[in-house]
């Protein structure tokens, strides 16, 4: 049965449907919480949602066709337990009603999602701006993109998710053939149309998560948090967007136990999103592979977020001689590294990396072809 005939099964008839995509995210990685630059890109995987508003509903209830689970509750329920993916829309409620201070009516909304689970795509923000879109489009209201993507960031960090702008705010912006290049400090963003052609962008997932994924992410944070502390000694700073390398110099000569090897890294990423744009813009897609490169290596040796499997994958691509550029995407520890290949040699880079990744590691790696797509928007009404 497909969605909507579920929806049809389960809850009132419809007003209208939801689309909400995934995400990649070609280069910029550890830059958004660090006030810099991103350039993530909406993708073809996403929800579909249909929602139900009517004043007869007396509570929020919600089927997924993924784990075909219903759920629901009400506006004075407990927290919903961390297992609970219903969690994402209580948090919602409650973000819209203390920001925004809006009383969001009792709906149902089914929804069933093409992003693959753990693969570092960003179902959660996909999710939660999924649903954004929906209370916005029946309520009529005025948010911003910019608005909905910070709402959509405050309920991921009720959950205990410390996460960065960039993914809630790629998934509602998001264009065809384009990239969002995001300027994390100012929230501002500029559309980079980009002619993939002849290009494609594949994923090859590790299917690992170290467990110290989480661990190392917050310690991330926290050393690159402690030298903007350090540097507001001598020099007014929030991020480590307002420090420049001599600063780092300073700060090298009064503490020479703190580490900055991770800031030069956010310095050097940060600047190798400006070229990548760049080379976007005048098609240069060697130019764009040798960022790439560089970016995963510099999350390598520098900030340290890799693990042997994902550079494994990223030495993988070298040596097959058919891949421009590949990185690590994501967090780290685990997860996707992103590749960037002419589309003549998608099948042959697919067959390469799977059996040399599968001999090794004794894991079938999963790969996806991601294509820049259209951010959320409201696809069908109905009534
Ligand atoms: P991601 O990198 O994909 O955002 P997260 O761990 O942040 O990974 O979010 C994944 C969570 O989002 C799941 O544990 C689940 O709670 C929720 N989720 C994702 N897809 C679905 C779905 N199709 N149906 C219900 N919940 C989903
Ligand atoms: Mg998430």
């Amino acid at each position: 049965m497909g969605l909507k005939e579920i929806h049809d099964t389960l809850f009132n008839p419809p007003q209208f449907a939801v689309w909400a995509p995934g995400r990649i995210n070609l280069i910029g990685e550890h830059t958004d919480y660090n006030g810099g630059w991103v350039l993530p890109a909406a993708i073809d995987r996403g929800f579909e949602m249909y929602f139900s508003f009517d004043e007869n509903i007396e509570q929020f209830e919600l089927y997924s066709k993924n784990l075909d689970n219903q759920q629901a509750f009400t506006r004075t329920h407990e927290s919903l337990p961390a297992a609970n993916w219903a969690k994402y829309l209580q948090a919602l409620i409650l973000v819209i009603k203390e920001e925004e201070g809006i009383i969001v009516p009792y709906f149902q909304v089914s929804l069933e999602s093409s992003i693959p689970p753990g693969g570092g795509l960003s179902s959660s923000a996909a999710m939660n701006a999924g649903f954004l879109t929906g209370i916005k489009h029946f309520l009529k209201l005025k948010w911003s993109g910019a608005k909905m993507a910070q709402l959509a960031q405050l309920t991921e960090h009720k959950i205990g998710a410390n996460v960065g702008i960039m993914d809630p705010y790629a998934v509602i912006y998001g264009e065809e053939n384009s990239f969002i290049f995001l300027d994390c400090q100012s929230n501002s963003h500029q559309v980079i149309n980009a002619d993939f052609h002849d290009y494609a962008l594949v994923l090859v997932d590790t299917k690992v998560t170290h467990n110290h994924a989480e661990s190392g992410y917050n310690d991330r944070r926290k050393t690159c948090e402690r030298v903007v502390e350090l540097a507001n000694a001598f020099t007014k700073a929030q991020t480590l967007r307002d420090l420049k390398p001599d600063d780092l110099v300073k700060i090298n000569d009064e503490y020479p136990n703190v580490s900055t090897v991770e800031a030069e890294f956010i310095f050097e990423e940060n600047k190798r999103v400006q070229e990548a744009v760049m080379a976007l813009q005048s098609g240069d897609f060697v130019g764009l592979g040798k960022l790439m490169y560089a970016s995963h290596y510099g999350l390598q040796n520098k900030y340290r977020v890799s693990c042997p499997e994902l550079d494994f994958l990223v030495h993988t691509a070298t040596r097959s001689g058919l891949v421009l550029g590949a990185r690590m995407m994501g967090g780290g520890f685990g997860g996707s590294t992103i590749n960037l290949i002419h589309k003549d040699n998608v099948s042959s880079w697919i067959k390469f990396a799977t059996t040399e990744y599968e001999s090794t590691y004794q894991i079938y790696p999963s790969t996806l072809i991601a294509r820049p797509s259209k951010g959320c928007e409201v696809r069908e009404t109905w009534g």
